[in-house]
Formats: C-alpha cells, structure tokens, sequence
C-alpha cells in the first residue's frame, strides 16, 4: 500500500485499501469555506449574478445545492467502455494500467505505509 496526495485538493489517500481494493480518486467539489476563501473576481467568474461586492451569505444563496468543480479536479476512475487490450495467457509483461478520466496533474507518493 502506498499513500498518496491529490495536488488539486490536497486530499491523501492510500491505494490499494487495507483490505485489497484499488482506490480511484475523485476531488470533492468545492466547499462553500473554499469559495469564500477565493479572491473576489475568481468567485464573481463562477457566479456572475452576484454584485461586485457580495456578503458570504449573498454567497451562499448563490451557490445553494449546486456543486462547483474545482479547476484541475482529478477523476481516476477508468474510462467508461475501456476494453483492455488482449493478452496472451503466457504474456509475463506488466499490464499497462487503464485509462483514468483525468488523472493529471499527477498524484504525490508520500511514502508507503
Ligand atoms: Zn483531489
């Protein structure tokens, strides 16, 4: 097992699991402490209904339920319809891994546990 860091969230996280399991990354949307902790004209982009100087509260409404994905979000689950290549049964070679959604910029090895 080895333990990761997301470069986009700063989320860490171990893969495989304890138990085995591959684990495929996905960054959370951003959080509303998040959006307010963005300087002003980068939130005004992602909601231009809001005034030029806008409360967290006014925020908050604005974003409401709706979700925000964060800019170079990683999603390292594998392409929907990938097909791995055929291999012989006696082919020893390392199988290329599949590939993931976005798996750019890459993740941080932070040591293995
Ligand atoms: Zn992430």
């Amino acid at each position: 097992m080895a333990r990761f860091r997301c470069p986009t969230c700063l989320g860490v996280y171990i893969d495989p699991q304890p138990e085995g399991s591959l684990y495929f990354h996905v960054c959370p949307p951003l959080s509303l402490a998040e959006l307010v902790a963005m300087p002003a004209a980068a939130v005004l982009a992602l909601y231009p209904s809001l005034p030029p100087l806008f409360t967290p509260e006014q925020l908050a409404a604005a974003v409401g339920a709706a979700s925000v994905t964060r800019a170079g979000a990683r999603n390292e689950n594998i392409v929907p319809g990938y097909k791995p290549p055929f291999r012989d049964p006696g082919d020893t070679t390392p199988v290329p891994p599949a590939p993931a959604i976005q798996d750019q910029p890459p993740r941080i090895l932070l040591g293995n546990v």
